[in-house]
C-alpha cells in the first residue's frame, strides 16, 4: 500500500473528501462566534506486525459525540455509526500506516444567533502523532489551579464542547507561565476535578483513587479501560472518590491520563515532589499495560479495536 504523505492527508468535510486548505468554516459561522462545535480526540495506532492501524474504543468516541451533540441541542441526524464510519473511511482514504490522531468535530455551520441550532457541519481531520513520551522516565510537574473547574450548573465538563477549553486555556496558560507543565482544577467544592487535558489518579496508602464521574470531569475514555485494566491485568480494584488538594502532596505515585496524554506520571504537585519524585511502580506497569492494549499486542482487549483495512481472504469489516 503506497503511503499519502501527511502535507496531502485528506480531510472528511461533510460526507467529502476534501484537501485541508479547502475545509473551511465561514467567519459568521455560529460555531466560530460561539463555540458551537462538539468534538473528540481519537489515536489510531499502527501495528507493524499486522500492517494493520487500529482505532481505539472508535464506538465509545462516537456515543460520547453523540451524547455531547444532544446535551448542546445541536441540529443533526448523524448516528454513532456515521460518526464511526467516517472515521474509518478517512484513515484509508489516506491510506495512514503510522500513529496518529483524529479530531471529529460536529459543528453549527450557518450564520445566525446564540440559539440556532443549524444546518450542522461534520469534519474528521487526521494528524500523525507519536505518543506522549518517548523515554521511559518522563513525567510532567503540576500545579494546583486557582482556576476552578467549569460545573454542571453552567457549563458540563461531561460535554466535549469547544467553549469547555477556554478553561482549561486560562488554567495551562497561567501554570506554564509560572514554570509547571500542567494545572489540576479543582471544582467549586475544592475537590480536585482534572487536569485540562485528561484524568487524574492518585496512589496513596495502598489504594488507587480518581475522582467521580460527578466530580466535574469529562468522562474519559482512557480512565474507563484503565480502571478495568488494573482491575483485569493489575488486581487493583479502583476507588472513585472526593479527592483533597493535600492527598496529591501526600501521594505514593500521581498520575493522568487520557487518548492524547496516554498514562503520564506526576513528578510533582505545587513543587511537593510525588513519592520519589520519579515515575511509580503502578503507574510505569499500567502504562505499558495500556500501550500494549492500543497498538493490538493483547488479544484479549481486540474488542476495544477497530481495524482500518480489510485483511486478505477475510470478510469484509464488519458494519459498526
Ligand atoms: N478531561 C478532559 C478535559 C479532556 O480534554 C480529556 C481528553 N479528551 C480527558 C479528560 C480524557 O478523556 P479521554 O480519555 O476520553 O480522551
Amino acid at each position: 500500500m503506497p503511503a499519502v504523505p501527511e502535507s496531502s492527508y485528506k480531510v472528511f468535510l461533510n460526507g467529502k473528501l476534501v484537501a485541508k486548505a479547502d475545509a473551511a468554516v465561514s467567519i459568521d459561522s455560529v460555531a466560530f462566534k460561539y463555540a458551537a462545535m462538539v468534538f473528540e480526540g481519537i489515536r489510531g495506532y499502527w501495528n507493524e506486525k499486522e500492517g494493520q492501524l487500529f482505532v481505539f474504543r472508535l464506538a465509545d468516541h462516537a456515543r460520547r459525540l453523540e451524547e455531547s451533540v444532544r446535551v448542546m441541542r445541536m441540529e443533526t441526524s448523524l448516528t454513532g455509526i456515521d460518526l464511526s464510519e467516517a472515521v474509518l473511511r478517512v484513515l484509508e482514504a489516506n491510506a495512514v500506516s503510522q500513529d496518529v490522531h483524529i479530531r471529529q468535530m460536529v459543528y453549527v455551520d450557518g450564520g445566525g444567533e446564540m440559539f440556532t441550532r443549524g444546518p450542522v457541519g461534520h469534519a474528521v481531520v487526521v494528524t500523525p502523532k507519536a505518543g506522549w513520551f518517548s523515554r521511559e522516565n518522563d513525567g510532567i510537574e503540576a500545579c494546583v489551579s486557582s482556576w476552578h473547574r467549569i460545573s454542571d450548573h453552567s457549563i458540563p465538563p461531561r460535554v466535549k464542547c469547544a467553549a469547555n477549553y477556554q478553561n482549561g486555556r486560562l488554567a495551562l496558560l497561567q501554570a506554564r507561565l509560572d514554570g509547571y507543565d500542567a494545572a489540576i482544577l479543582t471544582n467549586p467544592s475544592g475537590k480536585i476535578s482534572e487536569e485540562p487535558r485528561g484524568c487524574i489518579f492518585v496512589v496513596r496508602r495502598g489504594e488507587v483513587v480518581t475522582p467521580r464521574i460527578t466530580d466535574n470531569i469529562l468522562e474519559s475514555i482512557t480512565r474507563e479501560t484503565l480502571i478495568r485494566l488494573l482491575r483485569e491485568l493489575h488486581g487493583i480494584e479502583v476507588l472513585q472518590r472526593e479527592v483533597d488538594r493535600t492527598e496529591l502532596y501526600l501521594a505514593r505515585e500521581v498520575f493522568v491520563c487520557g487518548t492524547g496524554f496516554e498514562v503520564v506520571p506526576v513528578l510533582a504537585v505545587d513543587r511537593h515532589p510525588v513519592g520519589s519524585g520519579k515515575p511509580g511502580e503502578i503507574t510505569v506497569a499500567l502504562r505499558n499495560s495500556y500501550l500494549k492494549v492500543v497498538r493490538g499486542e493483547n488479544a484479549n482487549y481486540s474488542e476495544w479495536l477497530s481495524p482500518v483495512y480489510k485483511v486478505c481472504n477475510d470478510s469484509p469489516r464488519p458494519q459498526l
